[in-house]
């Protein structure tokens, strides 16, 4: 069932409620990084030049429930009011009176942006007088807010109970339509690549993608918790002794399925993690005493390579180094190379995870790939296969 969008409605003289996710990473009142801010300026232009006023809402860090001055969103409205090049009003409370009040003679093309979300307890623990309250605020609902969507929270289920039609912005169905093509329909060959740091916290992306790729990539520390399980040798490589089970049992799938995992044939191996420590390339059964594998080596950068560039879709969650250090980064960057070339032919290119696209950003691919996705745990999520409930919460189309 498709979910309805932006594009479904009639946004002329209405009032939308709108959830964005505005969580910018934040020093001493100034903003660090304005992605989260840019990424949503589509849908709000849009239903701006519709005709439509917006009352915004969002939450920022962690204040559990209190408020917390340094978690305000007030200069988010303030560069928000920049990007548009109006004024954005900020109301310094998300209910009450004065709040129900100031929203009251709101007029067309007029856009507000309430305090953090998140001052109120209610918020996360899904509150119905708080969710109603919120969505008394207008008359139809726009969730933009993909990235939050993995939590059950008032303003992301409770609001859609009470206001309908709730549509996605343009954010979210852009997320939707990519990520979800990629688990429904991927054109093929379909090759993903998973990597970071633990088996333990995609296991069940692993477990949810074989079945549906041609190919699935290992990289990462997590390599070598699979190399231990089949027994070999991995220096002081990363391990995770309580995953070596899963890591078995995932292989065995793996072989059941003609063996569409492939783990990197060869390492970049130091004693230590800084840029200047001495390095080597080794094969993956040579890797010496206490020498740790920091990247993917030549040869499987090679391999990984021609896997990617014969496929038609391919999905990268989590970087094939420390891709942090420069000397690390070698196999991460050549592999989003090889992504970025087939999303310059037309094909889908598609990064997931926070860490994942902060590496791509960092290393220079951010404007080079078909899609980046803005949401970490629940772009994993939607990826592991679940229903996430700020989709299911919205209205479906007829
Ligand atoms: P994740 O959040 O699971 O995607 O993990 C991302 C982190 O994995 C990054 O901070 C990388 O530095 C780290 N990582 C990647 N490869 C390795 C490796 N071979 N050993 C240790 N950490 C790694």
């Amino acid at each position: 069932m498709r979910k309805m969008t932006v594009d479904d409605i009639d946004a002329s003289n209405k009032r939308i409620v709108m959830r964005v996710d505005f969580n910018v990473p934040m020093q001493d009142g100034e903003i660090m990084d304005d992605t989260r801010i840019v990424s949503t300026l589509p849908t709000i232009e849009h239903l701006l030049s519709s005709g439509a006023s917006l009352v915004l809402m969002s939450h920022l860090g962690r204040p559990k429930g209190k408020v917390v001055p340094e978690l305000s969103l007030s200069p988010v409205a303030e560069a928000l009011g920049e990007y548009l090049n109006m004024k954005v009003k900020f109301l310094p409370n998300c209910i009450g009176k004065r709040t129900k009040d100031a929203l009251k003679n709101l007029e067309k093309h007029r856009v507000v942006l309430l305090e953090n979300l998140r001052f109120h307890s209610e918020e996360e623990k899904n509150d119905p007088k708080f969710a109603k309250e919120l969505s008394s605020y207008g008359d139809i609902y726009v969730n933009d807010a993909f990235s939050a969507c993995h939590r059950a929270h008032a303003s992301i289920v409770g609001i859609p109970q009470y206001i309908k039609p709730a549509v996605a912005g343009y954010l979210m169905a852009n997320e939707i339509k990519f990520l979800g093509t990629l688990l429904e329909n991927p054109p093929r060959p379909f090759v993903a690549i998973i990597g970071g740091a633990k088996v333990s916290t995609k296991i069940a992306v692993l477990k949810n993608l074989l079945p549906k790729v041609d190919k699935l990539l290992i990289g990462g520390g997590m390599a070598f918790t699979f190399l231990a399980a089949l027994g070999l040798e991995i220096g002081d490589s990363l391990i995770e002794e309580d995953a070596l089970k899963t890591a078995m049992e995932i292989w065995l799938i793996s072989e059941q399925m003609g063996g569409k995992m492939m783990l990197p044939v060869d390492f970049l191996v130091a004693k230590e993690i800084n840029s200047d420590t001495p390095v080597r390339t080794v094969e993956y059964d040579q890797i010496p005493q206490g020498w740790k594998g920091l990247d993917i080596g030549q040869g499987t950068i090679q391999l990984y390579t021609e896997e990617i560039l014969a496929a038609k879709s391919v999905f990268l969650n989590g970087p094939m180094g420390i891709f942090e250090v420069e000397r690390f980064a070698e196999g991460t960057r050549a592999i989003f190379e090889s992504m970025a070339e087939i999303a310059a032919r037309g094909n889908i290119a598609v990064v997931g995870g926070g860490d994942s696209a902060s590496a791509a950003k960092s290393l220079g691919f951010g404007d080079k790939m078909t899609h980046i996705s803005t949401g970490g745990g629940a772009s994993l999520e939607f990826m592991e296969g679940k229903e996430l409930p700020g989709i299911a919460a919205l209205s479906d189309v007829e």
